[in-house]
């Protein structure tokens, strides 16, 4: 077996023990919601909840697909739950949230793919908590992201983000699931229907993209009007899953957040530990105050 890649330094995080991870944590089981930085091992997780940032993961915790990048359980989901709206809603006025963001598993088996719970989990937070803005990162919805689209559009999230995850040419290994341009189009599809809402989307780097590719799939996103983009670096969750090619340098993020910024992104998140929820709530405020 060829040797694993060493972590580099700049990848080292600190292990989660302050008083804020811990109650993070209990809040979240009270409520019964799952949330990505636990099921995706978010190296950023003893950081965030510190801090009372979360990413609350909807409809469950067992997903209908099984991306090779991804840490979150596949198999067949349980029942939606109709008491998750609100407890979203709940944990979101408890922690005092200005800003919140919502994703889900894929729902492949739902006839809507999920997309009437987005809606009442942006209801419900509108309801309950009417300053805090909400950013949702929604699954592509496969061959129903029309309609799927369409209403969550119509419930009027602040941010819509979809992530690409990484370039087309490593789709079929990497998102064996999905389709390149089916992303981008629901992505154009968000702006067209309401141009009001900012739209999102992110790579992961290190997993053997091209740097030509990644500039190309900037170019697409801004073809697709995609207000902005994040990118950091892929990690390994566990032996099972795609191999890291590659730890790219903090420099070269650099490098490439300089090169989306002249193409044109309102916001750029690029560094090894970026996530696509990492510091979203301070840039997005950062950038309307501006
Ligand atoms: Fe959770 Fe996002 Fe922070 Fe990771 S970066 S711990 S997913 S809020
Ligand atoms: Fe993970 Fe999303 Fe892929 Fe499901 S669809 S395996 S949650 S990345």
């Amino acid at each position: 077996r060829p040797p694993r890649v060493r972590k580099p330094d700049w990848i080292r995080v600190k292990a989660p023990t302050s008083t804020g991870f811990a109650e993070t944590k209990q809040l979240m089981r009270r409520l019964n919601l799952a949330t990505v930085c636990e099921e995706a091992a978010c190296p950023n997780i003893g950081e965030c909840w510190t801090k009372k940032h979360a990413t609350v993961m909807i409809l469950g915790d067992t997903c209908t697909r099984a991306c090779a990048f991804c840490n979150v359980k596949t198999g067949m989901p349980r029942a939606v739950d109709p008491r998750e709206p609100q407890h979203v809603a709940d944990a979101a006025a408890e922690m005092g949230l200005q800003h919140i963001v919502v994703t889900s598993v894929d729902r492949d088996d739902l006839a809507d793919g999920g997309a009437s719970q987005f809606v009442k989990v942006i209801e419900a937070l509108r309801r309950t908590t009417p300053a805090t803005t909400i950013e949702i990162l929604t699954p592509d919805f496969r061959n129903k992201h029309e309609a799927a689209v369409e209403a969550i559009v119509a419930a009027r999230p602040d941010v819509y983000n979809h992530n690409l995850e990484t370039v087309p040419r490593l789709y079929p290994t990497i998102r064996p699931g999905a389709r390149y341009y089916a992303s981008l189009r629901l992505l154009e599809s968000v702006k067209k229907l309401d141009p009001s809402i900012f739209t999102k989307s992110g790579i992961m780097l290190g997993l053997g993209e091209q740097r030509l590719e990644v500039h190309q799939v900037m170019d697409d996103m801004r073809s697709a009007d995609v207000d902005f983009l994040t990118m950091g670096q892929y990690l390994q969750p566990t032996p099972r899953h795609a191999k890291v090619e590659e730890f790219v340098t903090p420099k070269a993020f650099d490098a490439y957040a300089a090169i989306a910024r002249a193409k044109g992104f309102l916001l750029v998140a690029s560094s090894p530990l970026t996530r696509s929820s990492y510091h979203a709530g301070d840039d997005f405020a950062r950038m309307r105050a501006a």
